[in-house]
């Protein structure tokens, strides 16, 4: 008879691997399943020529949660990356996130409170409460940085006017009135020495592994197999599309190796305006400061999702996010099946917080402490 086992984890990311890591420690059994062919999720990284490639698109941790940075350092190293991208406009070079290096380079204003009058003049037409990307992207940070900064690259990231998206998207971009580069306002921020693989490696340490196997084609066999099921793929896959297909935004990666030390100086090279058909270009040697003779750049392309491609970013609108609830009820009515990461909660999480949803699974369902 095939073994039986208490939980069957449908997808090998980083939800079901904070799962999986404490679920052993409560002495429970796993077997964890992928569609793909390796453990990681999005976060899996491929070596070549020496250079952690991150396969699908950079991964760049960042959390202010104590709790969370602890868990992941006990797990492996994490170097010092501090991630501050460049983009490229027209052949233009800015700093980004907006800060006073890119307010310099725009207007040659050298205090914050020159920048903040700049601004100012700019947003008098903004409106009063933004109701979509474009105005709040304006009463953030003026027209100017609208149209060279975020316009281009916004609209090609998510294939539609910056009128008809969410004003939630721009937030999480950070606007300060001082020198600083830095991408993110995390208290910590860093990559895993050795590669996230690593980290995955110890994640799902001691669970039972298939790879290549889809859930969805052999749903009845394999829910057989575990008295409960983590389902961490689409929601709305999970259900047939019942209630209709939720929106999703795909990439395309394009990878190369060069027969150089160094391409463009810097890991992340943003391209914000509306000609160059892709968003940003990596360049992964340096996330690891590496010294390698070669470089692998990743030109990063967004696209149209469409069912059976990869569902990387789900479009958090209100139309699908009423859309969601629906599923949501449905999910909250199982008894034996629980939902959770970016497409089981159809929620634009970043690593971090998919790391603390999963801890807040772990404490109800094993009812242990995460400390
Ligand atoms: N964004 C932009 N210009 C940039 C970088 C980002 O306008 O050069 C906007 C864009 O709307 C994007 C959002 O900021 O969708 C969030 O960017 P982030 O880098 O957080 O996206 P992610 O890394 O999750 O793909």
């Amino acid at each position: 008879m095939e073994k039986h086992y208490d939980y069957l984890l449908v997808g090998a990311g980083l939800y079901n691997g904070v799962f999986a890591y404490f679920a052993k420690k409560a002495g429970k059994s796993c077997l964890v399943i992928d569609k793909r062919a390796h453990l990681g999720g999005n976060i899996y990284c491929e070596e070549i020529e020496g250079i952690q490639v991150h396969k699908y698109g950079a991964h760049i941790f960042h959390t202010s949660d104590k709790r969370v940075w602890n868990f992941v350092n006990s797990l492996c190293e994490f170097n010092r990356y501090t991630n501050s991208p460049i983009a490229n406009y027209h052949g233009e070079i800015y700093n980004m996130p907006f800060n006073m290096n890119t307010f310099n380079k725009l207007w040659g204003v050298v205090t914050p409170a020159e920048a903040k009058a700049k601004i100012d003049s700019q947003r008098a037409l903004a409106a009063a409460e933004p109701k979509n990307l474009e105005e709040q992207a304006i009463s953030l940070v003026g027209d100017d940085i609208y149209r060279k900064l975020i316009k281009g690259y916004t609209e090609k990231q998510w294939g539609r006017d910056c009128k008809d998206l969410p004003a939630f998207i721009i937030k999480r971009l950070p606007v300060r009135f001082i020198y600083d580069n830095n991408y993110f306002n995390d208290k910590y921020q860093g990559i895993p020495e050795d590669g996230y693989n690593v980290l995955v490696e110890k994640l799902f340490e001691g669970c039972d592994v298939r790879l290549s196997c889809d859930f969805l084609a052999n749903r009845e066999e394999l829910t057989a197999l575990a008295d409960k099921i983590i389902y961490t793929g689409p929601i709305d896959a999970y259900y047939g599309y019942s209630e209709g297909e939720l929106s999703y935004r795909s990439l395309r990666f394009e990878t190369e190796t060069l027969d150089c030390k160094d391409y463009q100086g810097n890991a992340v090279v943003n391209y914000t305006d509306r000609e160059t058909p892709y968003t940003r270009i990596i360049e992964h040697k340096h996330f690891a400061f590496g010294t390698q003779e070669k470089t692998v750049i990743t030109r990063e392309y967004p696209s149209d999702w469409k069912q059976g491609m990869e569902p990387y970013y789900p479009v958090n609108d209100e139309k699908n996010q009423a859309l969601y609830q629906k599923y949501a009820e449905k999910a909250a009515g199982e008894k034996n099946v629980i939902f959770g990461g970016r497409l089981g909660e159809y929620k634009y999480y970043d690593m971090d917080k998919v790391i603390a949803s999963a801890f807040n699974l772990v404490e109800k369902e094993l009812h242990t402490t995460v400390s």
